[in-house]
């Protein structure tokens, strides 16, 4: 079977007398390996489509690794048209690793704000005083240095070696682990073995040792735009001939999806205490998922409890106030990687034996008039409730 497609197909990319494309030897999928006329086709094909169709990124531009850095972290889970804006902003407020690692961090996070995962702000910040006091500023182009900085694992690190400094380092997202699944038909779940070995050996067989920066986003962009999850564009793509899923009409079975975590529903309350013209807010301790963040207190609903009942008894947990005169603000939801948030927003008032608050779970607190609210950095679902308090209270 294999035998037959490949003639097919090698006569069609290399224009030439069909050669081995790929061979399993003793039928065992480890031992996938691609023929080197095979592998230069695919070079070839990959690099001519880029070369037209790459997107003009700014850190494009000039591969300065501070940009290429930054750029990476931030499209982690992010698709490239909000990096694109972020990054923009980023670069304005923080130009080189000196402005970022002398902000304050409330600059650092509002900056941040919307993009999620704020542990990955943080960490860049934390990196880039270690480039300063370290490595005089500059970020290293060796993957085990790069490794040991803080946020930065594998994946980052390969990125940057090879896109700033282009270092020979094999590159696997999950846009290029689709194109490879694909493009072998490769009928194991992506997580299960021995897939993620054979990934590995593909990306370092395919990967041309004097041009990484350029075959790694290659890949990497062929793989958002053509050979995407849902509609890949494989009527017009330059890698059909040589592609064995499209060969055998299983494209839309690659790759194979894994078991799937269910997402695990969470419910809460929280409260907008509000004090003369004043609202109160705290901070979320550093060590905390959303350490750093500013919130309205509250917490979460426990089995048989109202929104109310929960609410009372949680801003109380956290603050020690007593809240009277709750009236609901907004029912929002939203969407982490494996939860669903449902968070029932209220404005209440204290009463007035709550003056100072007792900080259970909170670093520092504020009053802050409503117009000062949007200095503060808030996570996605809180900010949703800042929305609805400015269409509702004036
Ligand atoms: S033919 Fe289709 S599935 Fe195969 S590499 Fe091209 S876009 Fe992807």
């Amino acid at each position: 079977m294999i035998r037959g497609v490949l003639d097919q197909v090698l006569g069609k990319i290399t224009d030439s007398k069909p050669v081995d494309y790929m061979t399993t030897p003793q039928n065992n999928s480890d031992n996938i390996s691609i023929s080197d006329s095979a592998v230069r086709a695919i070079r070839n094909s990959l690099c001519a489509w880029f070369a037209v169709n790459q997107r003009e990124l700014p850190w494009r531009q000039s591969y300065d690794p501070y940009q290429v850095w930054i750029a990476e972290i931030m499209g982690q889970q992010t698709q490239m048209e909000r990096v694109v804006a972020y990054f923009i902003r980023w670069m304005e407020l923080f130009p080189d690793i000196g402005a970022v690692a002398k902000a304050p961090e409330q600059k650092i996070l509002k900056a941040w704000e919307g993009l999620g995962y704020y542990s990955r702000a943080r960490n860049i910040q934390a990196c880039a005083g270690i480039l300063l006091d370290q490595y005089d500023g500059r970020i290293p182009d060796d993957p085990q240095q790069l490794l040991a900085l803080p946020g930065i694992g594998p994946y980052t690190a390969a990125a940057i070696a090879s896109i700033a400094y282009n270092r020979p380092c094999p590159l696997l997202d999950t846009n290029v682990e689709r194109l490879f699944f694909r493009l072998i038909d490769l009928d194991i779940p992506v997580k299960q073995a021995p897939a993620p070995g054979i990934l590995r050996k593909l990306a370092q067989e395919m990967l041309p040792v004097d041009n990484a920066r350029l075959f790694n986003q290659a890949l990497m962009e062929f793989g958002a735009l053509v050979c995407t999850a849902r509609q890949p564009l494989c009527a017009t793509c330059p890698l059909a001939g040589i592609c064995y899923a499209y060969q055998r009409g299983t494209v839309g079975l690659r790759p194979v999806a894994g078991k799937k975590r269910g997402r695990t529903d969470i419910v809460m309350a929280c409260g907008v205490i509000r004090r003369d013209d004043m609202v109160y807010i705290q901070q979320r301790p550093a060590n905390d998922l959303w350490g750093g963040l500013w919130e309205f207190p509250g917490g979460r609903l426990k089995e048989g409890d109202t929104p109310e009942q929960a609410l009372r008894r949680e801003i109380l947990k956290e603050t020690n106030f007593s809240v009277f005169r709750l009236r609901p603000l907004a029912t929002v939801v939203h969407h982490y990687t494996r939860y669903r948030v449902t968070l029932h927003g209220f404005t209440c008032l204290p009463r007035k034996s709550s003056k100072i608050p007792v900080l259970h779970s909170a670093k520092r607190y504020a009053w802050v008039p409503l117009s000062g609210l949007a200095d503060f950095p808030f996570s996605a679902g809180q900010r949703k409730l800042l929305g609805a308090l400015a269409r509702n209270i004036s």
